[in-house]
């Protein structure tokens, strides 16, 4: 139909369109329109991807980083040229409001500068005379082919904690977007492709499953990075290192936000809001599960009740609306699952987003902000990533008790605490066991030059994606002892 886009792949250079018969659509959560159709690329066209990705390999490696990175800064320039089209696209196909895909197409953007700095970070280090006459130097070098596969909610971000930084440290890369939402990286490729690499440094094959299976399976990749559920996360990591792969695979969460009596109850309730339902509650970094400590429990509960029923539900493109649709109907269905779920264990529901029809775009897949209230913390729905706009509370009695909560969960990606108090929260930043922290901040997602952590069930590996753990993670380690005797040497 006119206007939809055509998905192809990017391989060696050449885009190539898919021979598979396995198709499916691409759908605008917001409006239900199809933007496009991708197919699940075949075995044999996998094979071409990482081919061509091992093809460019001899030649990217021996470019000296300080020229690799010049491909860096051209498409850094390109993509602030691009910065509004890409947005719109994120919003288009993930769903989220137009401000929150600019904030992450400025992520995106701080990852390519970030890796810019890799011909200094990549430097080695020496021993002079580790014994007489006896030098040892550490040199850094590219692991070979690598892997990223993505996930849904954020189309153009996500692939960027780790593929700048692959490509400066002189890898050849495949990137496998999330099906559901392939076409803001046809633009992203269009734009590197612009940029001047050399054909093969960066490749894109489009699919699902079968495709993941495809990349763990070939030998010649040799790390992956992923980034999705944790029942993925788990399987991916496990049957890539079974292959010898090096693996970093980042999983889902339940993040808690603890709100103690002496917060500023109107800022951590607005900001609570924000992490909760913004994106539609589909961050990895939302807050979907409140603690209130004390006294916190009315004046907390009654503003986030406010400020949920109050947020503008509707299209991303809309600069007025605050948020956006869940990915896809059976999303949607999932979602309101879990609030009539929370209702069985005893929750009340003080706001409901079941049924939510938005005027205009009866097709989209839309759930207002839910809020279930008391809910049970060792039920279903406290302990399970819901992924969609639904904040669950609990209250307590002290900060002792919020902590334990934490620490009881299986998920360690985040967990922020509103206080007036540098006791309680150092108490927190020092007991609370997860990876990233926000204290007096509602989404503590770190900047392109901190590793992007996460603990326990959301993350299986050892190097996270972003700046320095990035680095570790695309170079091996090559340490030469040498000596070079004057009597052994012909003409001195
Ligand atoms: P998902 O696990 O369904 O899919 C992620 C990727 O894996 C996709 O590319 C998909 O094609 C592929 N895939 C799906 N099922 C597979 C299977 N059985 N075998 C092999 N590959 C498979 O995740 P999603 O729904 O796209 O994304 C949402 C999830 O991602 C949430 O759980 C969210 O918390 C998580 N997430 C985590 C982070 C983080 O930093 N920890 C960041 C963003 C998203």
């Amino acid at each position: 139909m006119k206007g939809e886009m055509e998905i192809l792949n990017y391989i060696g250079g050449q885009w190539v369109p898919s021979r598979s018969e396995d198709m499916q659509d691409v759908i605008n959560p917001a409006t239900g329109e199809v933007l496009g159709h991708v197919r699940l690329s075949t075995a044999e066209e996998v094979k071409n991807t990482v081919d061509a990705a091992v093809g460019a390999l001899p030649s990217w490696r021996r470019t000296p980083a300080t020229e690799r990175v010049q491909y860096l800064f051209k498409l850094k320039n390109l993509l602030e040229d691009n910065f509004e089209d890409l947005s719109r696209m994120i919003t288009m196909e993930c769903g989220k409001t137009l401000e929150e895909a600019r904030g992450e197409t400025r992520r995106l953007i701080e990852n390519v500068e970030s890796a810019c700095g890799i011909p200094q970070l990549m430097q080695g280090y020496n021993s002079e005379d580790i014994a007489r006459g006896i030098d040892e130097v550490m040199i850094r070098q590219p692991v070979g082919v690598c892997a990223v596969i993505a996930p849904f909610n954020f189309p153009g971000m996500v692939p960027f904690w780790f593929l700048p930084y692959a490509v400066a440290c002189g890898n050849t890369y495949v990137v496998k977007p999330s099906e559901k939402v392939p076409c803001t990286l046809q633009k992203v490729f269009r734009l590197m492709e612009q940029a001047g690499f050399p054909p093969g440094v960066l490749n894109l094959v489009n699919g699902a499953k079968d495709v993941v299976d495809g990349l763990l399976d070939d030998p010649a990749i040799r790390a992956v990075s992923f980034v999705g559920s944790t029942p993925v996360a788990k399987y991916v990591y496990s049957r890539a290192t079974a292959g010898g792969k090096r693996a970093q695979c980042q999983g889902g969460a339940k993040n808690p936000i603890v709100i103690m009596p002496d917060a500023d109850m109107e800022m951590a309730a607005r900001i609570t809001a924000d992490s909760a339902f913004g994106c539609a509650g589909q961050r990895c970094l939302a807050g979907s599960l409140v603690i209130t400590v004390g006294e916190a429990k009315k004046p907390f509960t009654d503003a986030i009740v406010e400020a949920a029923s109050t947020r503008i539900v509707g299209y991303g493109l809309d600069e007025k609306v605050q948020m956006g649709p869940v990915i896809t109907q059976q999303s949607k269905a999932r979602v309101e699952h879990f609030i009539e779920q929370g209702e069985k264990e005893g929750a009340r529901v003080l706001a409901d987003g079941r049924g939510t029809v938005i005027k205009g775009y009866e097709k989209g897949s839309f759930v207002r902000p839910s809020v279930l209230d008391g809910l049970p913390p060792a039920g279903e729905v406290a302990t399970t990533e819901i992924f969609g706009p639904v904040l669950g509370l609990i209250h307590v009695e002290g900060i002792d008790r919020a902590i334990e909560l934490i620490n009881a969960g299986r998920y360690g990606n985040m967990a922020c605490i509103f206080t007036d108090s540098g006791a309680a929260a150092r108490k927190f930043r020092y007991e609370a066991e997860v990876g990233n922290m926000g204290i007096n901040i509602g989404i503590a997602a770190p900047m392109a030059f901190f590793p992007f952590s996460g603990w326990k069930d959301s993350f299986f590996g050892d190097l996270h994606g972003q700046s320095l753990d990035a680095l570790e993670f695309f170079t091996q380690k090559k340490v030469v002892a040498e000596r070079w005797p004057k009597e052994w040497t012909r003409k001195f």
